[in-house]
């Protein structure tokens, strides 16, 4: 996707401060932390939000939630949350899928 932010980020065309980098995820610091740790892990291929994943996707979403726990662990982090807002109502406002990773601070139930 030519004009995505995160498909740009991903491909090293927009800076970012990179956590993990493999073949098909791409993990990086939000320009606007929420919490002490906040990472963003995204797929490399374009996908809009979670609603688009495919059935062929389901081992890419794996990999996310999986990368996202490699990295809380790393930085020892035993409790933190992880978040996908899909569509504009629940506050998703890049339309490339991701994960937040948000860690280092307590979080109410339920969130916002
Ligand atoms: P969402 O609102 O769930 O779509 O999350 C988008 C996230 O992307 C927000 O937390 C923003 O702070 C973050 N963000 C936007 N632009 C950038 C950027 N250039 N680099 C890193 N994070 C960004
Ligand atoms: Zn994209």
């Amino acid at each position: 996707m030519k004009e995505c932010l995160f498909c740009k980020i991903a491909a090293h065309e927009i800076p970012s401060r990179a956590v993990h980098e493999d073949a098909r995820v791409y993990a990086f610091e939000d320009i606007a932390p929420k919490a002490p740790t906040h990472v963003l892990v995204v797929p490399k291929k374009h996908i809009e939000r979670l609603a688009e994943a495919s059935a062929e996707d389901t081992g890419l979403i794996g990999e996310l939630a999986a990368r996202a726990a490699a990295i809380a662990r790393e930085r020892g982090l035993s409790d933190y949350r992880v978040v996908v807002n899909n569509g504009e109502g629940a506050g998703q406002t890049v339309f490339h899928l991701h994960l937040h990773l948000l860690g280092g601070r307590p979080f109410s139930w339920p969130p916002g």
